[in-house]
């Protein structure tokens, strides 16, 4: 036969019986025949806080080799965006870490064994420690890590190696959340199921682009059959704000001023909840006298919209018995008032008496996969499961369930990220520990970051690749395990506990992060202390005895399988609840012999499974909060001018965001898949409003200089009307962008304001037309 005939007749290879597709089995579609799994495991997507679920399709050894999104979960309903959909490419990209890498004399990173990496580890560690003391020594971790990783992190760190400081990147998005929900309810709390997407007849996003961001939770709104009405705060015409039925484009930060006013309009129509006021919260007298200067005037001064359009939010808010929902991400958390912002969704619900009920509430949007674990169990800001580091009882109770002595604990919180830089700066703190994080991509004003290496004696990057801005700057890297090789719970927005699988080998010597830690413990020689912390799932049994009695207790989990079996199980879910369901079944099984029987017992069995099967929870539905006196707050101050407001020399404002759907914030991962490489431009961007462009002569495509006070990046101009005229938009993904951000930080909860700076702009071929 020819080569023709060979070709058009060949029984393998492309176009052949590759392509023969066979019924999925699994609740999905069809998958190519060779990829056929031999089994599917169940875990929760490594990416963002969505918390979806992907069925990993197995090969024989077990080993992945494709997925498809879980249509039984409760979170996404078999639904993916495309980061979940390619999970595990980044797994087999050709720059793993898979041997550590110690820098050798003459500045190279070189392959060496275990033994050697951790004896470094531990002397350089050590070494710096006796001659500066032990808190120069600090630790910036993730939200990225299982929950058992976060707390044996934090547990080894500040309990078994003395270390003081030890903060994480939740600090760069979900901070302001944390600290906004504890002073105002008593504890860390986001009161909301995703069920609420579905629920309400109003939703408010204030600086939130779910369409971009969640899209997960985009697609929970799009399933409301209440025909809702949505309202967008928000200075860019975003994805989100196109699908809004009101679209309110505030001056950037001026969304405090917005929400006193509308607070103050709804008071002025009667739209409060008096009851539950006067039962439920303190401080609303001092609230309604505080906002009464928020007159519409003084709103659309501010904010620069018109005046009708605080009406028309306020009509839509104030209709009788309309369900409202507020919803909030990172342009709240990302601001120099992101606290009091937050606070004013807060006082909103709780005025109009929005929250405890379907289709309500003031709900933060959390951003990485376990950020809420790690503000639970990242022995922070809180001691391990929300506890007090101030509080003796705290204290000594952390110290009973972990069988140690209680003058372990620190008796007051770590520094915030900022404030560590500061301590490296200042020549205080001489070495760091860098874990899933990539600080020299990511940090608000990176240069800075780049300068304050060369003041660290030592610097340790554990993570999957040695390749990032920051791994390349480390003296030790430590190769780490990724999602998907290892195994742990993550919790998400919703306060679901779900459970992530090992799925795949990691490759070469990399280590999961939670047998790195072990591995420290044993050579720092305080390996005894951490025994009990055997395995992820020791270490979760030892976690919800942490929880019992918090308002985040799970102490009613009887391990890892059950998570899976109910299709994760939010907090707090206590052994009080858990035998309150056991009796349920109980009831049920009862009920359904009295049916048997022909005794109409289908009643019973109908209404307790309806409780038993309830998958998605919300709290204060009794109107209690976690405060001592049991009542919410009311927390307000006046709006703030902007840190770098524009001027002559840079006439711009900059604001910074998602860009796509398919790239998570540095890109380590991301940029490893082509096919989300493909489906976002490669080069950095500038969005920019035709009006500004037209003076400066600049078409879309052309090359742009962006210069702040501190650094400047080249773009690609966009010139499209979705920002504000005056006002540009880079995506925050590349690397460039942190060089110009000015770091300006939030009062309470120390969260950098990436969100507005004054920026120049220049086209950088002036002589072309
Ligand atoms: Fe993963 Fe988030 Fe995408 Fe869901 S929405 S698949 S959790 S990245």
């Amino acid at each position: 036969m020819s080569f023709l005939d060979d070709l058009l007749h060949a029984r393998s290879g492309p176009m052949t019986t590759e392509l023969v597709q066979r019924p999925g089995d699994f609740g999905l579609g069809k998958v190519p025949a060779r990829l056929a799994p031999a089994a599917t495991a169940k875990s929760i997507c490594g990416f963002c806080s969505t918390g979806c679920s992907l069925m990993v399709h197995l090969d024989a050894e077990g080993q992945a080799i494709n997925l498809t999104p879980d249509p039984d979960y409760p979170v996404n309903l078999g639904m993916a965006c495309p980061k979940g959909w390619e999970a595990l490419t980044p797994l087999a990209a050709p720059d793993r870490a898979t041997a550590p890498l110690l820098r050798d004399a003459m500045g190279e990173l070189r392959p060496v064994d275990w033994p050697r990496a951790l004896g470094e580890f531990s002397a350089r560690l050590k070494d710096i420690q006796r001659r500066h003391g032990a808190g120069s020594v600090a630790v910036l971790s993730t939200g990225q890590m299982m929950m058992e990783e976060m707390a044996l992190l934090g547990a080894l760190a500040k309990f078994g190696m003395g270390i003081t400081d030890i903060d994480s990147n939740t600090r760069q998005c979900m901070a302001t959340a944390h600290m906004a929900y504890k002073q105002s309810f008593g504890f860390d709390a986001p009161p909301f199921p995703y069920a609420d997407f579905e629920e309400s007849d109003v939703l408010v996003f204030v600086g939130a682009n779910p369409c971009i961001a969640h899209p997960i939770m985009w697609q929970r709104v799009m399933r409301n059959r209440r025909n809702p009405a949505i309202i967008v705060v928000d200075p860019r015409r975003t994805e989100t704000a196109m699908a809004a039925t009101l679209h309110l484009p505030a001056r950037p930060k001026s969304d405090l001023t917005l929400l006193y006013g509308l607070a103050r309009e709804l008071i002025k129509r009667g739209t409060v909840d008096a009851g539950f006021v006067t039962a439920h919260t303190t401080g609303f007298a001092e609230f309604v006298s505080f906002v009464g200067a928020f007159t519409p005037e003084r709103v659309a001064t501010e904010t620069g919209l018109a005046p009708a359009d605080l009406q028309r939010a306020a009509d839509l808010i104030a209709r009788p018995g309309a369900r409202v929902s507020y919803w909030w991400t990172m342009g709240v958390n990302q601001s120099h008032q992101a606290t009091r912002t937050a606070q004013a969704l807060i006082n909103l619900a709780l005025m109009t008496g929005q929250i405890g009920k379907p289709g309500t509430g003031a709900n933060s949007i959390t951003g990485q996969c376990n950020a809420m674990g790690s503000r639970l169990f990242g022995n922070a800001t809180s001691l391990l499961g929300g506890h007090d580091y101030a509080d003796p009882a705290d204290r000594a109770k952390v110290a009973g369930i972990l069988g140690m002595h209680e003058a372990l604990i620190p008796m007051k919180a770590s520094r915030a990220y900022d404030q560590i830089l500061d301590a490296v700066e200042a020549g205080e703190i001489r070495a760091l520990w860098i874990i899933a994080t990539n600080t020299a991509h990511s940090w608000v004003n990176q240069e800075r970051f780049g300068a304050l290496r060369d003041k660290l004696d030592f610097l340790v990057v554990q993570d999957m690749y040695p390749t990032t801005e920051t791994a390349q700057q480390a003296d030790l890297v430590l190769p780490a395990a990724g999602w998907g090789e290892k195994e742990g719970v993550f919790i998400n927005s919703e306060r679901r506990l779900g459970l992530t699988r090992k799925v795949a080998r990691a490759p070469g010597q990399a280590l999961s992060d939670f047998a790195i830690f072990k591995l420290v413990a044993e050579v720092w020689g305080c390996g005894l202390q951490f025994a009990r912390w055997s395995s992820p799932a020791a270490t979760f049994q030892l976690l919800k005895e942490l929880s019992r009695g918090q308002p985040c207790d799970f102490s009613g989990i009887r391990d890892h399988a059950q998570i899976e079996e109910h299709g994760g199980i939010q907090w707090p879910f206590s052994a009080a609840d858990a035998a309150l369901i056991d009796d349920l079944r109980s009831t049920i099984d009862g009920a359904h012999k009295a049916e048997a029987s022909n005794s109409g017992g289908s009643e019973i069995v109908n209404h307790k499974s309806s409780i038993v099967n309830r998958a998605e929870r919300r709290l204060f539905s009794d109107g209690r909060f976690f405060t001592k006196d049991g009542r919410a707050r009311f927390l307000f101050d006046e709006p703030a001018p902007l840190p770098e407001p524009p001027d002559a020399a840079y006439p711009f404002l900059l604001n910074t965001g998602r860009g796509s759907s398919v790239q998570w914030h540095t890109g380590s991962r991301t940029d490893k898949s082509a096919v989300l490489r493909k489906l976002a431009p490669d080069r950095l961007w500038l969005e920019i409003h035709p009006d500004d462009a037209e003076p400066l002569r600049l078409r879309t495509g052309d090359q742009v200089r962006v210069t702040s006070r501190r650094g400047a990046a080249e773009a690609v101009a966009v010139v499209i009307s979705t920002v504000r005229r005056g006002e540009v938009f880079l995506p925050m993904h590349f690397a460039e962008v942190n060089r110009l951000t000015f770091p300006s930080f939030d009062p309470h909860s120390r969260q950098p304001a990436y969100k507005a700076c004054a920026v120049a702009l220049e086209r950088i071929n002036p002589g072309a037309k």
